[in-house]
């Protein structure tokens, strides 16, 4: 019912050659796959490279962040529209990485959305507890207010594009996973959170995808919980044949 999407958030990582290498190594391992939605986040600057790579290919582009304003005297900024014309479908709003070193709240995050829907791309809200919050037993509590925070305002229409990725903070590039059970148990309070918010239609409707240290050892045991619909892969996005198998993780 919900088509899984696998999609690698590539960090500060690739150059535009580098980034034309993974990409030249990835397509033929992924070719064929109908049944999983892929998408690469490279940085900013590699963006328009990557549109004339992917041609022929099921693979979308995401950016890794948005500034929520069309234009004007914002320095270091890139708007929805400007992204759109660098060929990107999706962004990635929201990540713990920018929550915690450049100054992300729930509240920016709610404009980044909102700028992302209206620009006609697909946001990829994430969220997730730290270990502080987790050892506090407040990881629903956290994950509660991001969710709500993050969506603030939006009628369920604009909801329906929205892809969430949880990701507790603790799992991302740790090499620590997640539990299937931890993960499964987080993705399910979240959906009902949007079903409070929204409806249970939105809730059943939407997409949630595990992050934090997904590797294709471990991917298989996570899809199988029902709420987990895919996976926001750092690490294991850099190299084309984890990433493909990964994303093959089916088979
Ligand atoms: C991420 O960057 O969103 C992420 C989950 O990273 P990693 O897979 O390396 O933990």
């Amino acid at each position: 019912m919900r088509k899984p999407v696998i999609a690698g958030n590539w960090k500060l990582y690739k150059t535009k050659d580098e980034a034309l290498a993974l990409i030249e190594e990835l397509a033929p391992l992924v070719a064929g796959v109908d049944n999983v939605e892929i998408v690469v986040a490279p940085v900013f600057t590699v963006l328009p490279t990557l549109p004339a790579a992917l041609a022929g290919t099921s693979i979308s582009l995401a950016a890794q962040d948005v500034f929520w304003e069309e234009e004007g005297a914002f320095t270091g900024e890139v708007s929805p529209r400007m992204l759109l014309d660098a060929g990107a479908s999706h962004v990635i709003i929201g990540h713990s990485e920018r929550r915690q070193y450049f100054g992300e709240t729930d509240q920016t995050v709610n404009k980044k959305i909102k700028a992302a829907l209206k620009g006609a791309l697909v946001p990829i809200f994430c969220i997730g507890e730290t270990l502080d919050a987790r050892e506090a037993g407040d990881t629903f509590k956290v994950l509660e207010r991001q969710v709500r925070g993050g969506l603030e305002g939006l009628t369920e229409t604009q909801f329906a594009p929205v892809i969430i990725a949880y990701e507790p903070v603790w799992a991302i590039g740790t090499g620590k996973v997640a539990t299937d059970e931890q993960a499964q148990e987080a993705h399910a309070f979240v959906r009902g959170v949007v079903a409070r918010m929204f409806s249970k239609a939105a809730a059943d409707k939407v997409r949630i995808l595990y992050g934090g240290s997904v590797k294709p050892d471990n991917v298989k045991g996570l899809m199988a919980s029902p709420d987990i619909d895919g996976a926001l892969v750092g690490g294991a996005s850099l190299k084309g044949a984890s990433f493909a198998s990964i994303v093959r993780y089916g088979e």
